[in-house]
């Protein structure tokens, strides 16, 4: 797929880091003009999967790396989310709601959930290093009058 603009960048999988993500990501879609319910979604999403990442993905250590994609469609955003941790080994249960390992720890299980709800395409693959890779997708309605970004020179 031929993407307008892509985004790769890694940083470790410390919570502090959740809401530079987030932002991150939030900043480089506001490229194809979409509203703030589309942005405050994005935000969202990436927000749970960052989570899950720094929560699940490294058990035994003080942290590990992880790694956001973006890529940038006409009208669409295309954001992965990987980790090179532990890995899950039910997705189908992973995905379920209310599900978790980690019940105790004020988790409710609601990530993916989330995620799915307010993307349009979740899919969760194995890493060849045994983590996850969560993959999504949203289509960008946008602002009925552009105002700037890509959409006013496309
Ligand atoms: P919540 O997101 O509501 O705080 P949660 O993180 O447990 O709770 P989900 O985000 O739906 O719920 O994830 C479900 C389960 O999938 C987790 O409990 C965990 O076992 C597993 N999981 C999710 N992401 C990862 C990951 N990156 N690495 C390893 N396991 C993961
Ligand atoms: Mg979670």
């Amino acid at each position: 797929m031929d993407f307008l603009n892509e985004l790769t960048m890694t940083f470790s999988s410390l919570s502090e880091n959740e809401g530079f993500a987030r932002s991150a990501v939030a900043g480089f879609c506001v490229a194809l003009n979409p509203t703030l319910d589309e942005i405050t979604d994005i935000k969202t999403a990436v927000s749970e999967a960052v989570t899950n990442c720094v929560v699940h993905a490294y058990p035994n250590k003080k942290h590990g790396k992880i790694e956001i994609w973006v890529g940038l469609t006409k009208n669409c955003v295309h954001i992965a989310v990987r980790d090179d941790g532990v890995g899950i080994e039910n997705f189908e249960q992973a995905r379920e709601p209310f599900f978790s390992t980690k019940p105790n720890e004020e988790r409710s299980g609601m990530g993916f959930t989330v995620m799915e709800s307010f993307m349009d395409t979740l899919v969760l693959n194995r890493r060849k290093s045994g983590g996850v890779e969560v993959l999504m997708t949203k289509k960008i309605k946008g602002e009925k009058i552009a105002l700037g970004g890509m959409n006013a020179v496309l």
